[in-house]
């Protein structure tokens, strides 16, 4: 049987969050966005006083022990007010956190998930190089064995919360020869953290969205790791960057979502204010059609991420599902920010309006956690049978309802 109804406790969630996020970000995003400040002490300390740091990790490595669903309503509602708050839920808990519960020894969920979870510290991923982004095998950092430690040298670019985090989940060669042929076998996962000797880092200040987040680059100098902060077997670090973006993709569709719907509610609200012709704007045809297809956007949206979670809960492989989620919802995002510009007509184009910057904050994630171009591929290779995803030896514990 299949039930559309939120649980009791999704519905209290979603309400908490709505209401934070209204009361102490909305008054202060435009501000925040024009300044490009990140607002680390407002924020940090309000998603962790929700628990929203730890909220689908198990509550024995600090989380709120919630389940999957959750962290997409959390997602979605804070998206909906800006989506430098729901980039904090995708690389710390997404991308990091779900990856060191399912990968991660005993040891490394005792000294980095906990106090993560916890929202003691904040942590991110580290992938993307200047010279490697949907091609992530081109990746340059490696990281040599030197006694009981792994000496990394490299840089990442463009990475979320790159000047803030305490921690990051950071990709390397470990294998040259196979650096060489591009044979991902060769690639490992590491713990760094931003006190080890050799890491500096710095803001990528060109920025044009998403201006109220932190984005930027950090460079490990001949930093040294200890060989117990490699996360899975040596080799597994290409299987690990994929299992993580299955959990970051899941967030981002959950965040386009809520984009989707701020620029549904913006624009119905503004098309009952504005007139011309003597009429309210929203009585023209085409006004309305760009407003049906928000909803429709929307919905579509709501359904295919609210699957995805669903089969995170039950423990199935998603990997297909979560993409298509993700591509479909950031799209759709795309179009309803243009058309919600569009319905503000000249007040969309200023900065007095939110639109405005929901159509700068959207595009990013057409681009990360796998370009739209690179998800179309994915979606017709599984159905041509170019693509099939083996089991892996490492799976998301999957949610226990009788918790
Ligand atoms: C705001 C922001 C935050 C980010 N945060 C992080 C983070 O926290 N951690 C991290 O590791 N990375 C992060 N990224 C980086 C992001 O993941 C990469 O930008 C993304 O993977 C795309 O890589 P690229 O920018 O190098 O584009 P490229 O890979 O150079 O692609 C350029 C264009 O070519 C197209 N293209 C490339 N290959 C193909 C192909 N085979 N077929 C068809 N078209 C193709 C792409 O779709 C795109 O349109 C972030 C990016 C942004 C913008």
């Amino acid at each position: 049987m299949i039930g559309f109804d939120l649980a009791d406790e999704h519905r209290l969630l979603e309400q908490t969050v709505r209401e934070w996020a209204a009361r102490d970000v909305a008054p202060y995003i435009r501000e925040h966005d024009r300044q490009h400040h990140f607002d680390r002490e407002r924020i940090l300390t309000g998603l962790k006083a929700l628990g929203l740091l730890g909220v689908c990790v198990p509550q024995e490595y600090g989380g709120a022990g919630m389940d999957y669903l959750s962290l997409g309503i959390a997602s979605e509602e804070l998206e909906y007010v800006d989506t430098s708050l729901r980039v904090i839920m995708s690389v710390h808990v997404g991308l990091n956190c779900l990856t060191l519960l399912a990968w991660g020894t005993e040891d490394q969920k005792r000294r980095y998930l906990v106090p993560q979870a916890a929202g003691d510290k904040l942590a991110g991923y580290g992938l993307t190089e200047p010279g490697a982004g949907s091609d992530a095998r081109a990746i340059q950092t490696t990281a040599v064995k030197k006694g009981d430690r792994y000496v990394l040298t490299g840089e990442k670019t463009w990475i979320s919360l790159a000047d803030v985090a305490d921690h990051f989940l950071v990709f390397a060669w470990t294998d040259q020869a196979k650096k060489q042929q591009r044979d991902p076998s060769g690639i490992s996962a590491f713990i760094v953290e931003r006190s080890f000797k050799g890491f500096s880092s710095g803001p990528l200040k060109e920025k044009w969205g998403i201006l109220a987040g932190n984005t930027g680059y950090f460079v490990m100098d001949g930093m040294e790791v200890p060989e117990e902060n490699m996360v899975g077997r040596p080799g597994e670090g290409f299987k690990i960057a994929m299992f993580a973006l299955d959990q970051g993709r899941f967030t981002v569709a959950a965040g386009a979502t809520g984009l989707i719907r701020a620029c549904r509610d913006a624009s119905v609200r503004y098309a009952k204010e504005r007139q011309t012709f003597g009429v309210e704007i929203a009585q023209h045809q085409l006004v309305k059609q760009m407003i049906a297809q928000m909803e429709s956007d929307y919905q579509a949206s709501r359904l295919l991420w609210l699957r995805s979670g669903w089969m995170k809960n039950e423990g199935r492989r998603n990997t297909k599902e979560t993409g298509l989620a993700k591509w479909v919802a950031t799209v759709a995002s795309e179009r309803a920010a243009s058309d919600a510009v569009q319905i503000h007509g000249a007040n969309g184009y200023s900065d007095e309006y939110p639109v405005g910057r929901f159509y700068r904050n959207c595009k990013a994630a057409v681009i990360y956690e796998g370009t739209r171009e690179i998800h179309t591929l994915m979606q017709a290779d599984y159905l041509l049978g170019y693509r099939t995803d083996r089991p892996s030896r490492c799976e998301l514990p999957p949610y226990a309802t009788d918790k």
